[in-house]
């Protein structure tokens, strides 16, 4: 290694935590995004290329690319070929792995005892609990939103369980950070317990609470990346993994808020689960259905009309379609706007980035606290393929694991069209009837959401 080495190292490391701030800058705006994704990820093949002319580094160049390579492999093929609406499973498991990398670096760095000193031990053990909860927590919150792990499991007890765990493992630490010797026994069972400890946290959290909690996990897995940046002195693994944490710091204080929740109360108090998920769904009560060329007319012939985006547009992939149907309702004086709710599909600003994808300008995607106050306003609400965030068991139901999150106010419209699949009346995310449907004002379209757009948009043809 030339004497220039160290200064190029720090410089690139310098100009990657840049590029990572500029990144993160641009992905807050929708059109500037996918160049924010960009510079982030110039910043991180710069941070790579720094990293392998290290001197402690270069002598294991082949062990660090196979790993690389297979890494690579593993990931770019399931990413290349991963439909839009499996992305937020995707990005949950996504999310585990950085959680997963920064423990076991830290599992390296506690079994080097004779090299660091107990506060570095300290930071290096901070780190691999954070990060494997985050690790396992994420990958339970992955199998429960690609339907492997279907419904909340909620044990008697278990805030004793909770504090037994983390003694458990705050023992196991203090003797990890305090001992001369290497103890690796010890340090899988430490694993062992962090990575439980995870799961049985993330196993009771209901439906309405699950974004709230795989952003926590994207918080954490920052800040275990930043915590081992500081074990290895590592300036753009400590700036990428503190944006990641104050992001995601950010936004669970966000959903949480949005679905009005504290965060102990989804992490400790049972919030939101009760019996009513035992509820049998054998009751199939009417709904008003309606044809689409009605559906069409009372569209077409209004003033004011909101489209409710959710879960259901996302798997008909009917984005595309909405914006035709927006389109055309515009060229007829309506003013359609799209109201979102924060946990509306199935990942943070998951209905914005579908909108944005299908062209939809952003000056007509509201938000559910601006919105609300309008719906009095509005003729009709169109609800696509969401029910959840629509539920209205959330505003009056205390037995309801959604009471207590604000929803779309779209009952006080002047009329509710439901595009939705099925025929139960409700079963959305948390798997509960949604009075919405038999509420006098609305009328269900029942079909496939892009099926049933498109009959919507042949239907305000034929008016003209
Ligand atoms: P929901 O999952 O509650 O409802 C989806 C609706 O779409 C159902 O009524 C379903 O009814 C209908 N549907 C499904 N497929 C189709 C189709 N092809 N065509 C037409 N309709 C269809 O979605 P919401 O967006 O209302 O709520 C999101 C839920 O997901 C919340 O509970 C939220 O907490 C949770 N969640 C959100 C995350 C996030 O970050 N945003 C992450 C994890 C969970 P049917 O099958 O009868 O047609």
């Amino acid at each position: 290694m030339t004497s220039f080495a160290p200064t190029i190292i720090e410089l690139a490391y310098f100009i990657s935590a840049l590029c990572f701030i500029i990144g993160l800058r641009r992905m807050s705006t929708p059109s500037k995004a996918r160049s924010g994704i960009w510079v982030a990820g110039i910043g991180m093949f710069l941070a790579i290329g720094a990293t392998f002319l290290h001197p402690d580094v270069i002598n294991r160049f082949s062990l660090i690319l196979v790993a690389m390579c297979i890494g690579v492999l593993i990931a770019l093929i399931p990413a290349r070929r991963v439909p839009l609406t499996k992305m937020p499973q995707m990005i949950a498991l996504y999310n585990g792995l950085g959680g997963g990398a920064a423990a076991g670096i830290a599992a390296v760095e506690l079994l080097r005892v004779t090299q660091h000193g107990p506060s570095i031990k300290l930071l290096a053990f901070t780190g691999a609990l954070i990060g494997s909860i985050a690790f396992s927590g994420s990958i339970l919150a992955w199998a429960r939103l690609s339907g492997r792990v279907v419904n909340p499991h909620r044990f008697a007890n278990r805030q004793i369980v909770y504090v037994s765990m983390l003694a458990a493992v705050l023992m196991l630490g203090f003797v990890l950070i305090f001992s001369n010797t290497a103890h690796p026994i010890l340090l899988l069972l430490f694993f062992i317990c962090s990575l439980v400890f995870g799961s049985v946290m993330t196993l009771p959290i209901a439906a309405a609470d699950l974004p709230v909690l795989i952003s926590l996990y994207n918080a954490l897995a920052g800040l275990a990346v930043a915590l081992e940046g500081v074990v290895f002195n590592n300036p753009a693994m400590i700036v990428a993994g503190t944006l990641v944490f104050a992001a995601g710091a950010l936004l669970t204080r966000l959903m949480a808020r949005s679905v009005n929740r504290r965060l102990s109360e989804i992490m400790y108090s049972g919030f939101g689960l009760s019996h009513v998920e035992q509820e049998s769904r054998t009751a199939k009560s009417p709904v008003n259905e309606v044809e689409a060329f009605d559906a069409a007319v009372s569209m077409a012939y209004a003033e004011n009309v909101v489209i409710v985006p959710g879960y259901g547009m996302a798997i008909a992939q009917a984005q595309h379609k909405v914006q035709e149907l927006t389109q055309l309702l515009e060229e007829r004086g309506v003013n359609v706007r799209f109201a979102i709710h924060p946990v509306a599909g199935r990942m943070p600003g998951h209905m914005n980035v579908l909108l944005a994808e299908a062209g939809v300008s952003y000056e007509k995607i509201v938000d559910l606290s601006e919105i609300n106050g309008d719906f009095n306003k509005v003729d009709v609400a169109l609800v696509i393929g969401a029910s959840d965030i629509v539920n209205l068991a959330a505003r009056s139901d205390e037995r309801s694991p959604l009471h207590g999150m604000p929803i779309l106010n779209v009952d006080e419209a002047g009329s509710v069209i439901v595009l939705k699949r099925g025929d139960g009346v409700g079963y959305g995310y948390a798997g509960v009837e949604n009075p919405l449907l038999q509420h006098s004002k609305t009328k269900v379209l029942h079909g496939d959401a892009k099926a049933s757009v498109q009959d919507l948009i042949g239907a305000v043809k034929s008016l003209d």
